[in-house]
């Protein structure tokens, strides 16, 4: 038997109709939000109960709707933001075309509120299917819109009961809120549960979109984002946004896009992008990207479907793929591991010396998961073997150097008006040193081993001569007494060391775990998940510079065991092509006598500030003990020696101590020129290789304590971040 075929009631067709346009509470909020955002508001905030299917409260500050609208506000193809067949195409961001309030109010009861600027009052009213239920009511209320929506879906019990949970409807409402929120950079969004004071996302007038990343998605992802941004007049399209580097990574791929300004979704492109990604990110991790396009509205699809999210364009292919591309090439631009050879600034490490540094696990919050790429599995403290077994000192040539078995202190009698002892123990020095070490890297390892850096450094000058055999413990044990240096010059000096000190290269160095010597030159080590090749030379040089002038005054004396004739050293200099000696100078004896003669004249100021002996008949005979165990390659004194005759300005106070201690500190750095390695093939014998330990056991055990590299270090190449081993280990993965 044939049914009847009959007119549906009106109401019935609305609320069908309605039902497929909001099919849940967060298709309304969204819905709600963008006549907010087209009412030019600068805040809006959104109030729910129980996911919305109870009460859904958007108030914003915008326009507001006029006192002569509110009858027809809610009615069906009502709006004021489009008169003509042709304003449609240009205007087809604006979502429901007058359909969204009519929509609402036929499945929920709604009440408006809504004050325009020039209106004495806000003026309030109920609706319910399209039509205003009752009169318009007076009352108080700021300038713009509150829309209540209440007991949403009550006419549709098939609805109500697809939504179970008012749990999952809250999140997806604050998810709506959220990307709004990150799109309207500039305008301040906040979401939360009916009765509470903390809002889920609260996002502030001033943030840029990165900051409202960070709000809304942590700083995991916010520290790892490259902005993207790109054009085609052609194509008629523009793009902006922020996608993650190949650094970050997560379970799900999290694509936020807006096109023309409205949330949608193009599945197309999506599986585009995650292409584009493949060749940076380990197998089952997906980016985080936020891409705004603008395409022009006449090729974007106007006459899909309310509900439909997912968008179609025209030239859709060619514009997915050249945004496809220019992602690929932002990716690759920051692949660090490829930029390897051009790189001279120091990623992650900023020049303003700030404490940020950036590593996964330094600045990680502790509730982050860290994956097994991301451990670090070294630790900095652990201490080598090897670090007791000392190889043999290389045989010095004449002047042969003293091993550290003969270092000494000297009894000089300090000069009494500028330099003075103190015997109660020594605030001003001590305490610039305390306070170093008190910021230096907890968990002081090599207990065991003799006569640390910091022993060392304390070890009194005033001592009686120890004998050669003496075990050099003893002089780390016996009581630190220093001098406390009263100069200004000096004072400035270690000022000018510790306005410099880059605090992220600070941290790196105390905490890093040796990796290795490439050569004499240049050394890996490792900080957290990465891996940096570091300038020995510079380093070291700066190193013993910042020694010579925190202990000035108060180094331990190498002595020569043979004594070195100054004249002698002077013209190796002038031999030697690094001189620059030509015959305008005037012939090489003449100036060697005149070299002596100088440093003769100032020996009493030389041993006693710096702990370098010169004797009567021009001989050298001690120089500075800067580091415990370390003695410079001799290769390097006659240059040295060269230098401070014609390198250093002895006339002014301050800058005599600077040109000094950077003449000394080069002589001391470790530099290649003077290590010969052995050719290949050859065997390599301990003594050859005794740089390596001092790199490692010394140097850098010093890097560890008393060190504040100088911001440069970070920009001109002396530190080069070469591998993030996360993104080895994805390349590792792959293969
Ligand atoms: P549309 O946004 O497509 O015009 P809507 O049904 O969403 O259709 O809204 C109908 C009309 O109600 C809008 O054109 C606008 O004039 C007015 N309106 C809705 N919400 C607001 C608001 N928050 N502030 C000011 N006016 C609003
Ligand atoms: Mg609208």
């Amino acid at each position: 038997m044939a049914g009847v075929i009959r007119r549906l009631d009106e109401t019935v067709v609305n609320r069908i109709a309605a039902g497929e346009v909001i099919q849940r509470p967060a298709n309304a909020v969204k819905e709600l939000i963008e006549n907010c955002l087209d009412a030019k508001s600068s805040s809006i905030q959104v109030t729910v109960k129980d996911g919305g299917l109870k009460t859904l409260q958007i108030q914003d500050n915008g326009t507001g709707i006029r006192k002569e609208d509110m009858e027809i506000v809610c009615e069906r193809f009502t709006t004021s933001k489009l008169q003509t067949f042709e304003d449609l195409s240009a205007i087809a961001t604006y979502g429901f075309r007058g359909e969204a309030l009519a929509s609402i109010s036929h499945v929920a009861h709604v009440t408006i509120t809504t004050k325009t600027a020039d209106a004495k009052c806000a003026h309030r009213a109920n609706f319910s299917d399209g039509k205003m239920k009752g009169p318009l009511k007076q009352c108080a209320g700021n300038q713009g819109t509150q829309i209540l929506v209440e007991d949403l879906f009550y006419n549709v019990s098939t609805r109500r009961k697809a939504l179970k949970s008012p749990g999952d409807e809250h999140s997806r409402i604050v998810e709506v809120v959220s990307r709004y929120a990150i799109h309207n950079s500039g305008k301040s969004f906040c979401v939360k549960k009916h009765g509470q004071t903390v809002a889920d996302v609260r996002t502030l007038p001033n943030a840029s979109i990165v900051d409202n990343i960070r709000v809304v998605f942590g700083n995991a992802v916010s520290r790892e984002l490259i902005e993207v941004c790109c054009e085609d007049q052609k194509l008629a399209y523009k793009m902006k946004g922020y996608i993650s580097n190949a650094n970050y990574s997560m379970k799900k791929c999290i694509l936020i896009l807006f096109i023309n300004h409205r949330l949608v979704e193009s599945s197309a492109l999506k599986k585009a992008i995650e292409a584009a990604y493949t060749a940076y990110l380990p197998k089952n991790s997906h980016p985080f990207l936020y891409l705004s396009l603008e395409i022009a509205p006449q090729n974007v699809d106007v006459n899909v479907h309310p509900t439909k999210h997912e968008v179609h364009f025209l030239h859709e292919d060619s514009i997915i793929e050249s945004v496809q591309k220019h992602i690929e090439s932002k990716l690759l631009g920051t692949n660090s591991s490829r930029t390897y050879f051009t790189q001279t600034l120091l990623p992650g490490l900023s020049i303003s010396g700030g404490t940020e540094v950036k590593s996964s696990s330094a600045t990680a919050d502790s509730t982050e998961r860290v994956y097994a790429h991301q451990m670090v599995r070294t630790d900095c403290r652990a201490q080598k073997l090897d670090a007791f077994l000392r190889p043999k000192e290389k045989p010095s040539p004449d002047p042969e150097a003293a091993g550290p078995s003969c270092k000494e202190a000297t009894n000089k009698t300090p000069q009494p008006d500028s330099v003075e002892w103190d015997e109660t123990g020594d605030a001003d020095m001590l305490e610039a040193l305390d306070q170093q070490e008190a910021e230096g890297p907890q968990g002081e390892e090599e207990e065991s081993s003799v006569g640390t850096f910091d022993a060392q450094r304390k070890r009194p000058r005033k001592e009686q001569q120890l004998e050669e055999e003496e075990d050099p413990d003893l002089t780390a044990a016996a009581t630190p007494k220093r001098r406390a240096i009263k100069l200004n010059s000096i004072k400035e000096l270690r000022e000018e060391i510790t306005e410099n000190t880059h605090k992220g290269l600070q941290e790196m160095l105390q905490s890093h775990s040796f990796v290795g010597c490439v050569n004499p030159q240049w050394t890996l080590i490792q900080h957290h998940t990465k891996l940096y090749l570091l300038n020995t030379t510079k380093l070291s040089q700066e190193l013993f510079y910042q020694i010579l002038i925190y202990d000035f005054g108060n180094y331990g004396v190498l002595r020569l065991s043979t004594p070195a004739p100054l004249y002698d050293l002077a013209m190796l200099a002038l031999d030697s092509e690094d001189s620059g000696w030509t015959e305008e100078d005037g012939p090489k004896e003449g100036l060697a006598q005149y070299i002596v003669d100088f440093l003769k004249k100032n020996a009493e100021m030389l041993q006693d500030y710096f702990s370098m002996e010169i004797d009567q008949e021009g001989n050298l005979r001690g120089l500075p003990l800067l580091l415990d165990k370390y003695t410079p390659v001799m290769e390097g004194l006659p240059m040295f020696i060269l230098r401070l005759a014609t390198e250093v300005n002895w006339d002014n106070e301050k800058e005599c101590f600077r040109d000094f201690s950077k003449e000394c500190s080069m002589f001391y750095s470790i530099r290649k020129q003077y290590i010969l390695e052995p050719e290949p093939g050859e065997e390599q014998d301990e003594e050859a290789s005794s740089w390596r330990w001092k790199v490692e056991h010394i140097i850098f055990k010093a890097f560890r304590t008393l060190f504040s590299p100088p911001k440069k270090f970070s920009e001109d190449g002396t530190v080069l971040q070469i591998a993030n081993l996360p993104d080895l280990y994805k390349v590792f993965e792959r293969c």
